[in-house]
Parts: structure tokens; C-alpha cells; sequence
């Protein structure tokens, strides 16, 4: 039935608005992981150190050395549509993880948020949000970096909270999401620790590592998929038309049974990209049975213009301006770079 009077439109409020958002951004624990921790990276830290309890249900914290905040912005860094990575004139050029400004504001409107930060020639400050309602800022104790401490994710929104798998089951999720981001960064040392009943349970650790690009990314592709992998792997280093595709790409006869072990990054980005994926199954297609998957950990690296990362609201997708050229590559240059090495092997043999 028609009502007989329309119905008022309202503005919503501010922690309405922000739950909304994080509707989006923040899909589950590993969600808030990867967004706590990011923002590490993008603050320079070298180490960082992820602690959880009860699948991230009850507990997420994030400590790294980098370069902090001030007092303050503290307030602004939990704001919405506050960020100190973009000027909002751009959003074709941006080097940076974060730039929505979105990740702090979200996961204060849905569970109690703590940053304690420190910024080079100033003192700490502590600032707490819970449910969207925000505190004052006090003084901290912190020699460097920041914590980001997130407990009770999503008892504000009960509804939300139903959803989630069992707590074994996000922390696998949460296990992935820092394995992706260590593969991104081999030059930053991260560790992921379950404290679940006042324990501590190391799950994850990738120390820094050094050398160059490629040096640095053979070490951390060592620990995290094994000297197995690495020893089969082409390095790949390719550049071409203003791309370049950088990484590691399994010989054929490392293929394996499920395509678990392909990640693919753009600008350092993981993605859960379709397009390259679809590349990197094409490119070994003459070499392996249906029924095996190719083992690689591509980097696509571009100009930040030709590739637009404001697509996802958790940023898992891109969109490339010239997807035909970044499939192209991909193809070509793995199936060249695998078709070489698999003379160069039969030429051993041969010898
Ligand atoms: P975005 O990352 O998109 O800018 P966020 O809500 O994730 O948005 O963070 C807001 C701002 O808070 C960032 O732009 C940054 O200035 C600051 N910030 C967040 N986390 C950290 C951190 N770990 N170290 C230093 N600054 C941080
Ligand atoms: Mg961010």
C-alpha cells in the first residue's frame, strides 16, 4: 500500500554511515588484518608484529616502527575520509596501499579501536573509539611506531558478527592475508602470533630480508613456499611497452594440483585479479595437463596512471587501461621464459 503522506528522508548519522561503510571494507577479521596492516607498510615500518586471539574475533593488534602519528592526528587518523596518502586530486596516481581514508573509521564504528602512536620528536598519545563514539586523546607510553589495537570486532553489529566461520577457519584467513602482504614486502619482517587464552603461539614469521629486489623476494619465497619451490623457479624480469612483470614462475614440472600457489601483485598490491590469473593458466598451457596449475609469484608493475586500483571497496581488484597489454605480457613472456628454460634442461640432459 501506498502511504498517504510520503515518507521524511533524513541524513543519516555519522556512526550509521560509518557502519554502512564498513559493511564494505571490512568483511571479516582478515579484512581488518589487512588493513591494519597495510597502513604499516604504508608507514615505512621494517617490522611488524600482528598478534590475535580467537580468530581475530576478540582481538587484532598491529605494532610496527614506522614513522607514527602525532597527537594530533590521531583524531583525523580515525575520521572518515581523512588520510594523509592522497589530496584527493588524483586518484589516478597513488603509490600508497590505503587513500580512502576509510579502513580507521570503519573498524572504530564496529569494534573498540586503540591507536597508540608516536611520531619523531614528539611524545606518545593514545586515542580509543568504540561503536563510533571517540574519546579524548591522553598521553602514552611508546618509544616508536604505532599500535593499533582492535578488540570485539563487530559487537556492534551482532548481525554481522553471525556470519563469521569458526575462529580456526578466520585464522587461516587472516594466516593468508599476511603470507600475501610478506610476498609484497620481503624487505619487512612480519610476525603473526595467536595469544587465544593468554597464550602465544607463533604462526607465521618471515624475517627481513636483504639484498635487492630479487634477492630479497628468492629469501622470503623460500620460507614462505618452501626451497622446493624456489630451486624450480625462473626469475622473472621482464620488461615491456611501460609494463614490467617481475617475480618468480615454477618450471612445468612443478606444477601442482590446486592453484594455490599463484599470487599475483600489482604495484606490490596483491590481487585476486581474473584477468591474470587467466593469463598466468594460458601462458603454460602447452606445458602442462589439464589438471595441474602453474606455481608463481608475479609483481605487475606499472605507471599508478594506467591502472585503476578504486574499483573494490577491499581494493582486491584493478582495472587496467590497456588490459590487452598487461594479459599479452604475461603470456608471452612466461611462455618464453619457460619454452627457454625447458631447452636449456634438455640440453643438460642431452649433454
Ligand atoms: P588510509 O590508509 O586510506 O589513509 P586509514 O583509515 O587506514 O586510511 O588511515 C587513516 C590515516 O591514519 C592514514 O592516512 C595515516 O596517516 C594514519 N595511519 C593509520 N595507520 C597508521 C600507522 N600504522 N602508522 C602511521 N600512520 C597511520
Ligand atoms: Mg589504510
Amino acid at each position: 500500500d501506498r502511504p498517504a503522506t510520503p515518507p521524511v528522508i533524513r541524513p543519516l548519522d555519522e556512526a550509521a554511515i560509518n557502519r554502512i561503510a564498513a559493511g564494505e571494507v571490512v568483511e571479516r577479521p582478515a579484512s581488518a588484518v589487512k588493513e591494519l596492516v597495510e597502513n604499516a607498510l604504508d608507514a615505512g615500518a621494517s617490522r611488524i608484529a600482528i598478534d590475535i586471539a580467537d580468530g581475530g574475533k576478540t582481538l587484532i593488534r598491529v605494532t610496527d616502527d614506522g614513522c607514527g602519528m602525532t597527537a594530533a592526528d590521531l583524531p583525523l587518523a580515525i575520521a572518515r575520509h581523512a588520510t594523509s596518502k592522497i589530496d584527493g586530486s588524483d586518484l589516478l596516481n597513488i603509490h600508497s596501499f590505503g587513500f580512502r581514508g576509510e579502513a580507521l573509521a570503519s573498524l572504530g564504528s564496529v569494534g573498540r579501536l586503540t591507536l597508540t602512536s608516536r611520531a619523531q620528536g614528539h611524545d606518545a598519545a593514545q586515542i580509543s573509539v568504540a561503536g563510533g563514539r571517540v574519546g579524548d586523546v591522553r598521553p602514552a607510553a611508546l618509544t616508536r611506531g604505532t599500535v593499533v589495537e582492535l578488540r570485539d570486532l563487530f559487537y556492534a553489529t551482532p548481525a554481522r558478527l553471525k556470519f563469521l566461520r569458526t575462529d580456526r577457519a578466520e585464522t587461516q584467513a587472516i594466516a593468508e592475508v599476511v603470507r600475501r602482504l610478506a610476498m609484497a614486502e620481503p624487505h619487512v619482517g612480519f610476525t603473526l602470533t595467536d595469544t587465544t587464552d593468554g597464550d602465544s603461539r607463533l604462526l607465521f614469521r618471515a624475517d627481513p630480508q636483504s639484498g635487492d629486489f630479487f634477492d630479497a623476494l628468492h629469501g622470503r619465497l623460500t620460507g614462505i613456499l618452501g626451497a622446493d619451490f624456489t630451486q624450480n623457479a625462473l626469475r622473472i624480469d621482464i620488461p615491456r611497452d611501460g609494463l614490467h612483470l617481475t617475480g618468480y614462475a615454477a618450471l612445468p614440472t612443478y606444477s601442482r594440483g590446486s592453484g594455490a600457489q599463484q599470487f599475483v601483485f600489482v604495484n606490490g598490491r596483491p590481487v585476486l585479479d581474473k584477468l591474470l590469473l587467466g593469463a598466468l593458466r594460458v601462458a603454460y598451457y602447452d606445458f602442462l595437463s589439464r589438471d595441474r596449475h602453474p606455481a608463481a609469484v608475479l609483481n605487475l608493475i606499472c605507471d599508478p596512471q594506467r591502472v585503476d586500483v578504486n574499483v573494490h571497496p577491499a581494493k582486491a581488484e584493478v582495472r587496467f587501461r590497456e588490459p590487452d597489454a598487461a594479459r599479452s605480457l604475461i603470456i608471452t613472456g612466461l611462455r618464453t621464459a619457460v619454452s627457454g628454460a625447458g631447452h636449456r634442461a634438455s640440453t643438460t640432459v642431452a649433454d
